[in-house]
């Protein structure tokens, strides 16, 4: 599935979108126009089966029904805010005329905005892009660098130097976590949230093995690691790698 992914991210610069609505004709009229307008669209049509994505990757930005199978939308935006990885993530909340009422409840569990059924699809592609335009820029950047390393998004790619490095998913996913925040230290727990997803029950020691790894793999010889080790903390990504 990451694979399959990252061939559909790859296709261009576009943000990514992951459209949960389980009214299918709704749901296909809302990725036929968000892919008319250059997104990479992905969809889910059970809130469960939006959690798995979510967890396995967070897209640029979620429109999420409001009342869905599995789990609701209000539900997933409510964990979708508890986790460190996915909190500013953008999400617009889609509800039925009659669920109004609701509205104060969706907002109050962190959407950033709010259409009511029926709506007018350039008044939500109008939403998507000013909500895009709002996020942080470093979501929609394809490449993240620093000194002689350079992750490339789209084709999953790392390079130091001239030299290709060659990493596991978890390795790729865990690194780009800590280099999309240089200097932040994150503990275990923190990385396995952001890192590997919500509800897993891992051991923390899986990080340090992760990490060890990662190090393994980006530096060779006296080449400068650029994860630091914080002790009694975690780990962060040296923001000084490559300044001095
Ligand atoms: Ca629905």
């Amino acid at each position: 599935m990451n694979d399959q992914r990252s061939v559909a991210r790859g296709s261009s610069a576009a943000p990514s979108i992951l459209v949960v609505e389980d009214e299918s004709a709704l749901g296909l009229l809302l990725s036929y126009n968000l892919e008319a307008e250059g997104y990479t669209v992905e969809r889910a049509e059970r809130g469960d089966e939006a959690e798995l994505r979510l967890a396995e990757r967070a897209p640029d930005l979620v429109i999420l029904d409001w009342m869905l199978p599995g789990v609701s939308g209000l539900e997933i935006c409510r964990r979708l805010r508890a986790r460190e990885a996915t909190r500013s993530l953008p999400v617009i909340m889609l509800t039925a005329r009659g669920e109004e009422g609701e509205r104060v409840r969706g907002l109050s569990v962190g959407a950033d905005d709010y259409v009511v059924k029926p709506f007018s699809v350039p008044e939500l592609m109008a939403r998507v892009r000013a909500l895009l335009r709002r996020a942080r820029p470093e979501r929609i950047a394809n490449r993240l660098a620093a000194g002689d390393l350079d992750l490339d998004r789209e084709t999953h790619r790392v390079r130091r130097g001239g030299r290709e490095v060659h990493l596991g998913p978890t390795e790729f996913r865990l690194l780009e976590y800590l280099m999309e925040r240089p200097g932040r230290v994150f503990s275990r727990s923190q990385l396995l949230d952001g890192v590997w997803g919500l509800s897993v029950e891992i051991d923390e020691r899986t990080v340090d093995v992760h990490v060890g790894r990662l190090r393994k793999a980006l530096s060779r010889g006296r080449e400068r690691d650029p994860v630091r080790t914080v002790r009694g903390a975690g780990y962060a990504f040296d923001e000084t790698f490559g300044k001095v």
